[in-house]
Parts: C-alpha cells; sequence; structure tokens
C-alpha cells in the first residue's frame, strides 16, 4: 500500500528544488498531485518526465489567479507551500522593495493560498497544510539573511496559528525547516557570491554533518508530514537540517 493512494495534493513552487522532488515523491506514493510554479519551462520538464502530475502555472503572489485556480478544484487532502525567495543581505542592504517583494512571495503567498485551501478542508472536515520555512528564522539568525529569517519565521507564526484555529476541523498544519539544501538556487547563491569557491566552502561548513542536504531528504519528510502516519501531528517545526540546529 503507498503512503499518499488517491490523496489530491496541491504543490507550490515544484518547478526545481524541494518542491520539484516533493511532487515527485508524492507521485510516486499514489497520490494526485497539481504541481504549481510560474516557470513554465521547468513545469513542462516535470510532466514530460513525471506524465501522472498535473502541472498548472500559477503565481502564488497573484490572489486572483489563486481564486481562478482554486474555483476549478474540488477536493484537496494536503497542500504544500513550497514556495520561497532568498534576499541575501543584514538590514542595511534590505530596502522597502527588498522587504515587500520577501514578505509577498514568502508569506503573502501562503496567506493567500491557504485561504482558499481551508472551505475545502472544513467541508471535507479533514486536511493538510505543510509550510515551508527555514532554519533561518525563529530558530537560528544567520548572518545576511535579515529580511529571509524575518519571513520565515513570520510562517512559523503564521502555521502555528492555523493549527490553532482549525484543529477542530481535522486541519493539521505543519512546518519544514531546512539546513542548506543542494537545489538550483543555492546554486545561484554560490555563483554570485564575489568568491564562489569560498562561499561554497562556508555553506557547507555551517553544516555540522559536513554535507548539504538533499531535496529528496526533504521530500522524505514532506511525505511522512502529508500521510497518515503523521496524523498526530500538528502545529509544529520539523527541523531537517544536517546538525544546524542542535
Ligand atoms: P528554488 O529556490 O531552487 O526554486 C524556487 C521555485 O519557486 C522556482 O521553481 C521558482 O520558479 C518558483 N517560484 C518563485 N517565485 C514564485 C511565485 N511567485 N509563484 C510560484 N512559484 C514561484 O527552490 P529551493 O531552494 O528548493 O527552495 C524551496 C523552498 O525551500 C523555499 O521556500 C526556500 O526558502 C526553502 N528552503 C530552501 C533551502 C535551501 O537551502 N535550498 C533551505 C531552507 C529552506
Amino acid at each position: 500500500m503507498k503512503k499518499l493512494e488517491n490523496k489530491n495534493i496541491i504543490v507550490t513552487a515544484a518547478g526545481q528544488g524541494i518542491g520539484r522532488a516533493t511532487a515527485i515523491a508524492y507521485s510516486k506514493e499514489g497520490a494526485n498531485v497539481i504541481a504549481t510554479d510560474i516557470n513554465e519551462k521547468t513545469l513542462k520538464s516535470l510532466s514530460n518526465e513525471f506524465p501522472n502530475i498535473k502541472v498548472n502555472i500559477l503565481d502564488s503572489t497573484k490572489n486572483n489567479d489563486i481564486k481562478d485556480f482554486f474555483s476549478k478544484i474540488d477536493k484537496v487532502d494536503v497542500l504544500f507551500n513550497a514556495v520561497g525567495y532568498v534576499h541575501h543581505g543584514t538590514i542595511i542592504e534590505c530596502d522597502e522593495n527588498d522587504w515587500d517583494f520577501s514578505f509577498d512571495v514568502n508569506v503573502k503567498s501562503m496567506y493567500f493560498m491557504i485561504k482558499e485551501t481551508l472551505p475545502k478542508m472544513i467541508k471535507q472536515n479533514k486536511g493538510n497544510i505543510i509550510n515551508m520555512s527555514s532554519i533561518a528564522s525563529s530558530l537560528r539568525g544567520l548572518p545576511n539573511r535579515f529580511v529571509y529569517g524575518t519571513t520565515k519565521a513570520a510562517i512559523v507564526g503564521l502555521t502555528k496559528s492555523i493549527a490553532a484555529d482549525f484543529i477542530k476541523n481535522n486541519i493539521r498544519c505543519n512546518v519544514i525547516a531546512p539546513g542548506t539544501v543542494h537545489t538550483p538556487s543555492w546554486e545561484e547563491r554560490v555563483a554570485a557570491a564575489p568568491d564562489p569557491a569560498k562561499a561554497k566552502k562556508d555553506f557547507i561548513a555551517r553544516q555540522p554533518m559536513g554535507r548539504l542536504g538533499r531535496a529528496d531528504e526533504i521530500a522524505a519528510l514532506a511525505v511522512y508530514l502529508a500521510s497518515n502516519e503523521s496524523d498526530f501531528v500538528t502545529g509544529v517545526v520539523h527541523s531537517i537540517d544536517g546538525g544546524m540546529s542542535i
């Protein structure tokens, strides 16, 4: 028996990285997956490789598009909000646009997606929401992650609040907080550093296990949280970080 047989699951930011790996893992466990992203090209490559995964271009910051998307969807068992953007810098490098953009992509997107999902879950008297945060949040302060960490801490508050408000509706809401994971955007962050070789070494050095995480390792936790095996788990921040938060 597969772990997610017949569950209808929506994944945001599924074009690459952790979102993609999770959409694939969910599909392999028998779920009916709708993978969303703003990137048409990466979504197309996902559906070419995994024809069982439905794909839908969706900007998680556009409320009207999200409303339209959900108006065509009947039942949602699991919503996995993977969308996120990393701004590099301290408060000094973070201007108002950086602040607004980071909050729009990282937090408001989840507010929009959850607001449209919840009425369906309440009607079903069952539902499950998983939100992507980071170790760089209320769990641990990291240098040059001012607005990123602030948004990721907000996701913890958002999650706990939803978990508390809808527990009687049989709706669970949890957070995944990874350490550094090898994904396309991590590669871009390394390449954009003044000294990429040093940046790579520094990223790895801050992981006590001495290596980066893999997207499929995060996906395995996302499978557990989406499955009935975690039915007694809600409102919790699940660190998966190679020891970074010890
Ligand atoms: P990534 O950054 O490589 O890819 C992000 C994806 O999001 C892309 O496919 C992009 O097209 C999509 N996207 C961007 N803006 C969007 C929008 N407005 N609407 C819809 N899609 C949009 O992916 P990643 O590194 O796997 O990160 C995924 C999540 O995990 C993020 O929330 C990130 O903050 C979090 N996270 C990542 C790491 C890491 O080290 N990679 C660590 C901790 C947390």
